[in-house]
Parts: structure tokens; C-alpha cells; sequence
């Protein structure tokens, strides 16, 4: 199989061939069939994330070791399975759910793969679908996705479960309540296609771009706000008659963050989503005063997956632009969306 793989931190992708792996036990082969080339694909590259004030934190650090196949959003058909994989036939065309755990500590027992202290994140810490071939654990990662653009259905495995993931965070609603999402990028946008399946409350977008504030009304926001604006905290204030209720930061800075906290009322949820970088200080008494909460989200569970697709195929989820590149361009294409020349999602293909 021919793969093209990180093997020095920010140096382009090298091709390398192996012989293609054959699947034991529980395994699954998967042929890879397209891949999504995703935002935090840039951080993994480079080999960390901004902390702020001059921080960062290395992947190698956390056990991320080279040379390592990126892609964590695979989709692809059953090639060929191990002896003891049950539950799945050659043939069928699946999403690989990337975000696997150790599956034998607590949180992999409760289902929560995705909050594991040693995961094996496909793409991320053992290789993923920048290649013709990706070798799955165990069936139940592989979710069905009939009646879905397979293209399309990669991009869920990861932007669709984050803003997903976060969205089922927000806490208890009602339609009198507000929810605002900072950043109507390509997750951001996904959050508010979804929100209406799992929140009645109404849904504000914050944004400093325009054209993506026009983009956010178009797809069911109630209304935008520009978060460069000097006033738009009051703004929100007023448009949530007294304060929003619960807020996800979709981008991840030390300004969204603020504002986020800004507009809740008392007793309001804030959901951090986006890593961006940076760091800023929050006197810690505000904590108590205004009883907020303010949490993070990572990605999503399997069984979030499953329902995420279950409301995917119900329809009323607008697809977003795809963008199509073979996969031996898969360095112009991580160049490109490192230079914002990416309108929706760069899916590669073997
Ligand atoms: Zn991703
Ligand atoms: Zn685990």
C-alpha cells in the first residue's frame, strides 16, 4: 500500500509503500476511498498547538511518534477481515470513526473512546487515510453511511461529530432560551445546521466575517452579530433578552473565549471547541458570582456518531462544498487550506 506520511514535523509528506497489512483478530481493512484533509490536520503537521504566550504543546510530548500517516476523516470499503471480526462483510462501504481509545480502561468502557488517557486516534496517533489502505481495530468503529454522498460522509467523522459533540453539551433549553455559536466556519456552520435536532432554543451566530455572517442567516440563524464590533456583547444581551443561555466557542481564541463568557447570563454553559491557541486570564470569583460553567468538547462518542448520521439521513442537513484532489497532491492541498484558498472541504482520493 502507498502512503503518504509525515516524517519530519512541518516538512512535506513523503510517499512510502508497505506491504499491504493483513487483519488479525478483530481487525477490519478498509480500502480508502476518499479522506478529508481537516483544519486540525495543520496542527498534527507542524507537530503541536499555541498555547499562548509562547507555549505550545508537542505532540511528541504526548507520545505522537513519526514517521505517522495523517487523515482521520476515511471513508473506504471492507477489503478484507480478521478472523474474529464479526458484524461486517467484504464489500461494504463504511465511515471509519476515527476516534478510537485503548478500548480496556473506564472511559473506553462507558463508550467514551474519544476521552481516552492512551487513544489510537486514527490519523492522529496511529495511521490514518493519507493512504490507499487504513486498518481498523474492531467493526464497531465502521459506520454505515447509505443514503449519504460519500464524500460528504467523511467530513462527519470529524467537523459534523465535533459540532455535533459540542451542541449536545448546551445543557437543558427551551425555545424562550438563546444559543449563540462564535465562528461560522466549516464546523461552526455544521453546528447550526444540527442545533435544531437537538435544541428548541433559538440561535444566534457571532462572526467577524461577513460573508459568513450572510451564510449563517441563510442557514437558519436567527441572527448574526459581528464580534469585532465594540458593542456586541450589549448587542447579544439585547437580542437574548438578558443574556444567552449557553454558548460554543467554535474557534478557540483568547477574544472569543471572552466573549463568550461575556454574554452568558447566570447560571450559562459555555462550550470550547475550537483550538485556535492563545490563553487569557478570568478572575476566578467570576466563577462563583455568575455560576457559570464553562466546559470543553472533543470531538464525540461513537453512539454520538450514530445519531448524528440517524439526523444526517432524515435530511435537513445542508451539505457543505466539497472539493475534490487526488491524494499524491495531498501536500498542495494541506499549503492550500493553510492559506485559506479552501471554500468548504478538500477531500483526497487514492
Ligand atoms: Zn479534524
Ligand atoms: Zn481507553
Amino acid at each position: 500500500m502507498l502512503s503518504y506520511q509525515v516524517v519530519e514535523w512541518g516538512a512535506p509528506l513523503e510517499p512510502r509503500s508497505f506491504a499491504t497489512p493483513e487483519p488479525a483478530g478483530t481487525e477490519v481493512l478498509v480500502r480508502v476511498e476518499a479522506c478529508g484533509v481537516c483544519h486540525s490536520d495543520l496542527h498534527i503537521w507542524s507537530g503541536g498547538f499555541d498555547l499562548g504566550g509562547g507555549n505550545r504543546a508537542l505532540l511528541e510530548a504526548r507520545g505522537v511518534r513519526l514517521p505517522l500517516t495523517m487523515g482521520h476523516e476515511p471513508v473506504g470499503v471492507v477489503e478484507a477481515v480478521g478472523p474474529e471480526a464479526e458484524g461486517v462483510a467484504v464489500g461494504e462501504r463504511r465511515i471509519v470513526f476515527p476516534w478510537i481509545g485503548c478500548r480496556r480502561c473506564a472511559a473506553c468502557a462507558r463508550g467514551d473512546d474519544n476521552l481516552c488517557a492512551t487513544p489510537q486516534f486514527i490519523g492522529a496517533r496511529v495511521d490514518g487515510g493519507y493512504s490507499d489502505h487504513v486498518l481498523v481495530p474492531h467493526p464497531k468503529y465502521l459506520v454505515d453511511y447509505s443514503g449519504v454522498p460519500r464524500d460528504l460522509a467523511a467530513t462527519y467523522a470529524c467537523s459534523g461529530i465535533t459540532a455535533y459533540g459540542a451542541l449536545k453539551k448546551l445543557g437543558e433549553l427551551d425555545a424562550a432560551d438563546s444559543v449563540l455559536l462564535i465562528g461560522a466556519g466549516g464546523v461552526g456552520l455544521n453546528g447550526l445546521q444540527l442545533a435544531p435536532s437537538v435544541t428548541p432554543a433559538r440561535v444566534l451566530v457571532a462572526d467577524v466575517d461577513p460573508a459568513k455572517r450572510a451564510a449563517a442567516r441563510q442557514a437558519g440563524a436567527h441572527d448574526t452579530v459581528d464580534n469585532a464590533d465594540p458593542r456586541a456583547v450589549t448587542t447579544l444581551r439585547e437580542m437574548s433578552h438578558g443574556g444567552i443561555a449557553a454558548a460554543i466557542d467554535f474557534v478557540g481564541r483568547p477574544e472569543t473565549f471572552q466573549l463568550g463568557m461575556d454574554v452568558l447570563r447566570k447560571g450559562g454553559t459555555l462550550v470550547v471547541v475550537g483550538l485556535y491557541g492563545g490563553a487569557c486570564t478570568v478572575p476566578v470569583p467570576m466563577f462563583p458570582f455568575t455560576a457559570m460553567s464553562v466546559r470543553g468538547s472533543y470531538v464525540g462518542t461513537l453512539a454520538e456518531m450514530h445519531e448524528l448520521m440517524a439526523v444526517v439521513r432524515a435530511g435537513g442537513v445542508a451539505p457543505i462544498p466539497i472539493e475534490r484532489r487526488p491524494l499524491a497532491e495531498a501536500n498542495q492541498a494541506l499549503r492550500d487550506l493553510q492559506q485559506g484558498r479552501v471554500l468548504g472541504r478538500l477531500v483526497l482520493e487514492p
